[in-house]
């Protein structure tokens, strides 16, 4: 074999990067007061003197989007500067009015952090760099109208507070950068900083990506991808480009700086343009804004007011509750699943975690996350009420089922739905009775076959009890029920 046809892992190493902007999840914008409410809105109907740049206005800072930077560095064990100041990343280009974005260059908020999260080969740490305010561009949309190209600007987007995060050149592979990208957004989302759909633009990943021999310590020449829409196209877009340098260095080529964009029709990157150097940015300390400053208690509120995160979490669910890892990370991974979860168990005194979790997993997410997905409206404490009647036999499983999916859809109450359905659990031996006689006199063949010897008649006539009352019987009560019965001599 030669060197050139042997894998692409064995011969190179990927050294990547990721930078992630998440835009934070604030009432209004980073320096103004216009409101952060622009989806679906009419183009340039959310701006104002300040996020359009006109001469004369001032910028103010946005105190919940600092929070929010604050409390993701806590979330991912960074340290938070006491002292942070704001600078002018100057570049020209439509959609910033300005000429400048306003940003945090030599001072970021938070340096310094860390994301622990499971991959295939096992637990990955990725060191994070740092973690900064900035705020967002305006938009450009290109158009054809009637033959005639027109590019057209919508503002709204312009000021929208966005969280920048860095991380080391830490990644060697694209899963390692898809979970990493999938476990920062369920941080977010779980301490509420930003709702992280990567498809309306709220979280955008872009990587660095270089390769260089094995056993070489210099890094080779990188290349920032971008345009990657989905959790998918992160791992397939690095994995593609880790191929596509090889295979450039290998034909005696090398590496030029660019940016490159992801397809995800044809599964390929393209080259966008030349990437710039950094230098070409001229940041120099913004003189409209104070330098920013943290007092110790300002940091402790924050801190204080930190959810439990979904590292302790997970723990928490395998050890205190013995859950398995499928189940945690379902549970875990889906903050609504995590709420009806946490919610249930606080709700039902004496429903047990195990069996909670199967209903949450199970009939909760395919309800969920299912074909056709309907609003959710199950309330915690209900769940709690129902799976407690199917721990104490009190109704069926499958009859429980299906108040479960009233319930998600109508918010009723569980007992309220067990009622109108006449669903109530007949174990009374009176009512349970009178079913099997009725069975027995029915199918002389099996009885006698049971009496026989034949054990497997038994199981026949229990399902003609079942049937015969719809599902309300309990199985359990049934089946000693009957076979008492049939042991009896004529
Ligand atoms: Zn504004």
């Amino acid at each position: 074999m030669t060197a050139a046809s042997s894998p692409v892992q064995t011969r190179y190493e990927a050294v990547i990067g990721i930078e992630i902007h998440c835009q934070l999840k604030t009432v209004s914008k980073m320096f103004c007061g216009c409101s952060t409410q622009i989806e679906g809105a009419a183009p340039n109907s959310h701006c104002c003197p300040v996020c359009l740049g006109l001469p004369g206005t001032l910028p103010t800072i946005n105190k919940s989007a600092v929070e929010w930077v604050i409390a993701t560095g806590f979330a991912i064990d960074g340290e938070v500067a006491t002292t942070t100041r704001w600078d002018r990343k100057n570049y020209f280009y439509p959609d910033i009015p300005k000429g400048y974005q306003i940003s945090q260059y030599q001072l970021p908020l938070v340096a310094n952090g860390k994301l622990t999260f499971d991959t295939s080969d096992g637990p990955f740490t990725v060191r994070v760099r740092r973690a900064h305010l900035e705020e967002d561009t305006g938009r450009l949309i290109h158009e054809d109208q009637g033959g005639r190209k027109v590019s057209l600007i919508d503002f709204d987007r312009s000021g929208m507070p966005l969280m920048e995060i860095v991380t080391e050149p830490d990644i060697r592979t694209g899963e390692q950068a898809r979970r990493y990208a999938e476990e920062l957004r369920l941080l977010m989302r779980t301490i509420g900083a930003s709702d992280a759909e990567m498809e309306n633009g709220q979280m955008r990943v872009e990587a660095n990506v270089s390769i260089r021999p094995v056993g070489q310590e210099e890094f080779g020449t990188r290349v920032e991808v971008k345009n990657m829409n989905s959790m998918r196209s992160v791992e397939r877009a690095i994995a593609f480009e880790i191929v596509r340098q090889a295979g450039v260095i290998d034909g005696g080529g090398k590496i030029t700086m660019e940016t490159r964009g992801w397809d995800d029709g044809g599964q390929c990157t393209y080259h966008m343009r030349p990437k710039e150097e950094e230098n070409d940015y001229r940041y120099f300390p913004e003189p409209d804004l104070p330098p920013l400053l943290t007092t110790p208690e300002w940091l402790a509120e924050i801190r204080s007011r930190l959810p439990e995160l979904p590292t302790s979490r997970r723990a928490r669910y395998q050890g205190e509750f013995g859950l398995s890892e499928y189940d945690t990370a379902v549970l875990v991974n889906e903050p609504a699943a995590t709420a009806l979860f946490e919610g249930a168990l606080a709700a039902g005194a004496g429903v047990p975690a195990k069996l909670l979790a199967n209903w949450v997993t199970g009939e909760y997410m395919r309800l969920a996350k299912g074909e056709g997905a309907i609003a959710d409206r199950a309330v915690p404490a209900e769940l709690a009420a129902l799976v407690k009647l199917v721990a104490d036999g009190a109704i069926s499983g499958t009859n429980a089922k299906e108040v479960f999916a009233e319930h998600f859809t109508s918010g009723k109450p569980v007992a309220a739905i067990i009622e109108s359905r006449g669903f109530r659990q007949i174990s009374d031996s009176g009512a349970l009775g009178a079913a099997i006689e009725q069975v027995v006199a029915a199918n002389p063949g099996a009885v006698a076959d049971y009496r026989s010897g034949k054990d497997a008649a038994a199981g026949f006539l229990v399902g003609q009890v079942m049937r015969a009352t719809r599902g309300q019987a309990n199985a359990g009560i049934v089946h000693t029920a009957l076979r008492e019965r049939l042991d009896k001599s004529e």
